[in-house]
């Protein structure tokens, strides 16, 4: 099994790419909505948020109160890495456990889709090839504007805090240009889906856990009898 790290910028269509390759069949393991999952009521993340930070982060009905741990770690940065140390991990290990499924019902690879891939840099190591959805900046605050109803001034401000999408380009194995119509992207992705199942890439996976399980064998045969 391979593993294939989907990012981009803001608005720049990385929903969008990855809706189309899960059309096509792709397994998605999208990193938003693991996060979102770690820190539901009762989930670990949140009982460890409950924990140190104490029912004032919480709503009526359990639901973390974003805006209230908004606010405390905008404040104190100590509490930022704090919550930060809590989640994480928590999403790490759901990424690990989905990733591990999939390896073991035969799938050949896994997108990931991880809008901080380049930033974090964490999960960066393990991805086989990466693939940045690309637009003109103009276009992320137009698409931005549409969307979240922001200013100008706020979809820049939000832009301005990542990794600019232009390093990222460079960087990428693959770059879908998002910039023309839905059509021409489709086409884009249809390709590249294309390229990732003629990918020989996770042979190598399979041909270290045969060598692994065969080794494990020899040895429990050496011992046994
Ligand atoms: P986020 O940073 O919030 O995760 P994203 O990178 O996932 O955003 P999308 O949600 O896929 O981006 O796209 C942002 C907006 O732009 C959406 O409203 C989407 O419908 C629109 N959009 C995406 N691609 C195109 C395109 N080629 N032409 C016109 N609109 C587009």
């Amino acid at each position: 099994m391979f593993l294939v790290g989907l990012t981009g910028g803001i608005a720049s269509g990385k929903t969008t790419v990855s809706n189309l390759l899960s059309d096509l069949g792709c397994k998605i393991v999208d990193a938003d909505k693991l996060a979102r999952e770690v820190v539901s009521p009762g989930a670990p993340a949140w009982k460890k948020i409950r924990h140190h930070f104490g029912d004032q982060v919480l709503l009526e009905n359990g639901e973390l109160n974003r805006e209230k741990l908004g606010e405390i770690i905008f404040a104190d940065p100590q509490k930022r890495r704090l919550l930060n140390s809590l989640t994480h991990p928590e999403i790490h290990k759901a990424m690990l456990w989905k990733i591990f499924n999939l390896f073991i019902t035969g799938h050949s690879f896994a997108v990931l889709d991880i809008p901080l891939l380049y930033e974090t840099g964490k999960v960066l190591p393990y991805m086989t090839y990466t693939v940045v959805v690309n637009c003109s900046e103009d276009q992320q605050v137009e698409r931005l504007d549409g969307r979240n109803k922001l200013t100008e001034e706020e979809a820049r401000g939000r832009m301005d805090a990542q990794m600019p999408l232009a390093q990222k380009v460079k960087v990428a194995t693959y770059v879908i240009d998002n910039s023309g119509s839905l059509i021409s992207t489709e086409k884009q992705v249809r390709d590249l889906h294309r390229k990732f199942q003629r990918s020989k890439a996770h042979w190598r996976l399979r041909l270290l856990m045969s060598s692994a399980l065969l080794v494990t064998l020899g040895v429990l045969f050496y011992v046994f009898y």
